[in-house]
Order: structure tokens, then C-alpha cells, then sequence
């Protein structure tokens, strides 16, 4: 795992650099990556938490180009993502891009963004260009960003290497997660770069395979309400998700609680209470 090592700077294509943050975990796996992308004029896509020593390591990888940072993307305002820019842009004078924080706990709320982007925002410079897809789901103000000269997209956290993203209402939206997902099938795509963990090959097959996944998900949901006895958020937890470790289960349940959003407005479920049931019985 020495490619994930914090710090280290990885040349992933001629534009395309990495450095991983040292906050590996279980919500973030490997750490998040902060990619430099140019060699001259660069642009940094999540400086990440804000973390002197990762910081210094970004401006310390943009010098071994022999590059000057000039703006910093984020992705979305997660506590993981974006607080880092702050202290990036002190250190450099770069100009940040992205969208202000919503409410929330999990969200950096000091997030002050330059340039306020949104779906189709570019930047354009002589080594490359890039643009943003607002693909909201994950959080309401997540962009992907598309390097048109790769045809390489970042992804935040709205496709992960290696692990299911969470989908956490309120911000977090499963309607809108996977129209997101479909959005994406309309780009020139050839790789994903996520914010956690390697570059993904066969973007098409990843998006339609989590896409799939997720509606055999909710199909569980739907096999499983009538099933139980108390059908309160606990007891369809423990059932949905009995293929996965219970440690993992306070997590599972943020996603299924966005699954019982959608399918609530889909009219297909319904709540007296605490408990759920199918709508016509
Ligand atoms: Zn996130």
C-alpha cells in the first residue's frame, strides 16, 4: 500500500498527480487523495482536511513540478474534503472553487468559495481544461470534475474505490444519487479518479454495476418490510443488511434510512410512526 503512503507525491498520468492525506479509516479508507492536476499552472481537487503537514506536502509536490498552484477545486464541503483550503489558499494565494457548505454537522461551514460553481463551470488554461457535473446525492452540493484532455473524471465521494458511499439524509439523497449516477453515462468518460482509494477502468460498468446494486438494495428493503413483526429502523437494519458486519450497521442504517426516503416518495412505502409498511397492505 506504499502507493497510499501520506504525503508522497505519485505521477498518475502527465497532467494527473496524487498525494493521500494521512486520515485513513474506515470512512475514508486508503485517505483522501489531493490531486495536483498540470505541471505549470495547477489546480488541486480537494486539498483535504486542514492539516498543516498535508498541506505543506501539496505545496511541496506542486514545487517538484516546478508548478504554482493556482486553484483549488472541491469536490463538496465534508470535513474530509474541503477544510484544508482554507490554509492552502493563505499559503499560496490560489482561488477557491466549489459550492458553500449546506446545514449539517458533517459539513465544513468556514468552506468560503472564490468562484460560487456550479453544473457546467470550466476552467481552461494552457496545459488543460476542466469541468464540473453537479451530481448531487452523496451531498447536495457535490460536483465531479471532468479533465476533458484525459477524459478523466474525479469523482469525490460520489463513486469510492473499495467501498459503498454512504448516503445520509437529510443531505444525502438516493433519488437524486442515482439520477446523478445516469447523468454521468452521458460524459466522455475512459477513468474515475475517487477520492478514496485507485483509478477505476470501465467507468460505464462501474456506474451501471452501483447503480444495480443499489436498486437490488432497495428491492430487499421491499422483500423485507412485510417480513418483520416491528418494522422500526432497527429490526429492517439487522434484516437488509445480514450480509453485512454488524460493525458496519450504524452506517448501513443512513442508507437505508435514504432508501426509505425514496421509496416513501415513490409512494411505495409508508410510516405510521416509527414502523413501515408496504403501501397497500
Ligand atoms: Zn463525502
Amino acid at each position: 500500500m506504499s502507493e497510499f503512503m501520506p504525503g508522497k507525491l505519485v505521477n498518475l498520468s502527465r497532467l494527473v498527480h496524487r498525494v493521500v492525506a494521512n486520515n485513513a479509516g474506515m470512512m475514508t479508507g486508503t485517505g483522501t487523495n489531493s490531486y495536483l492536476i498540470g505541471n505549470q499552472q495547477i489546480a488541486i481537487i480537494d486539498p483535504g482536511p486542514a492539516n498543516p503537514k498535508h498541506i505543506d506536502a501539496i505545496i511541496e509536490a506542486a514545487e517538484s513540478l516546478q508548478g504554482k498552484i493556482q486553484w483549488i477545486l472541491c469536490t463538496h464541503t465534508h470535513l474530509d474534503h474541503s477544510p484544508g483550503a482554507a490554509l492552502l489558499k493563505e499559503k499560496t494565494g490560489a482561488v477557491i472553487c466549489g459550492q458553500p457548505a449546506p446545514p449539517g454537522n458533517s459539513q465544513d461551514a468556514n468552506f468560503q468559495p472564490d468562484q460560487h460553481w456550479q453544473d457546467s463551470s470550466e476552467l481552461a488554461c494552457e496545459e488543460f481544461s476542466i469541468s464540473a457535473i453537479h451530481t448531487p446525492g452523496h451531498a447536495s452540493n457535490h460536483l465531479c470534475f471532468l479533465l476533458h484532455d484525459e477524459n478523466l473524471l474525479f469523482t469525490g465521494d460520489h463513486i469510492m474505490s473499495g467501498s459503498t458511499v454512504v448516503i445520509s439524509p437529510p443531505d444525502g439523497n438516493m433519488v437524486q444519487y442515482l439520477a446523478s449516477l445516469e447523468k454521468l453515462k452521458s460524459y466522455p468518460i475512459d477513468n474515475l479518479a475517487p477520492a478514496h482509494g485507485g483509478i477505476l477502468a470501465k467507468p460505464l460498468e462501474i456506474i451501471e454495476g452501483t447503480i444495480a446494486h443499489r436498486l437490488k438494495r432497495e428491492k430487499k428493503v421491499l422483500e423485507r418490510i412485510p417480513t418483520l413483526t416491528t418494522c422500526d429502523i432497527e429490526s429492517l437494519t439487522t434484516s437488509v443488511y445480514d450480509d453485512v458486519p454488524v460493525f458496519l450497521h450504524p452506517i448501513a442504517k443512513m442508507s437505508l434510512m435514504a432508501h426509505l426516503a425514496k421509496l416513501e416518495e415513490e409512494n411505495r412505502i409508508s410510516r405510521k410512526e416509527s414502523l413501515w409498511s408496504l403501501e397497500n397492505t
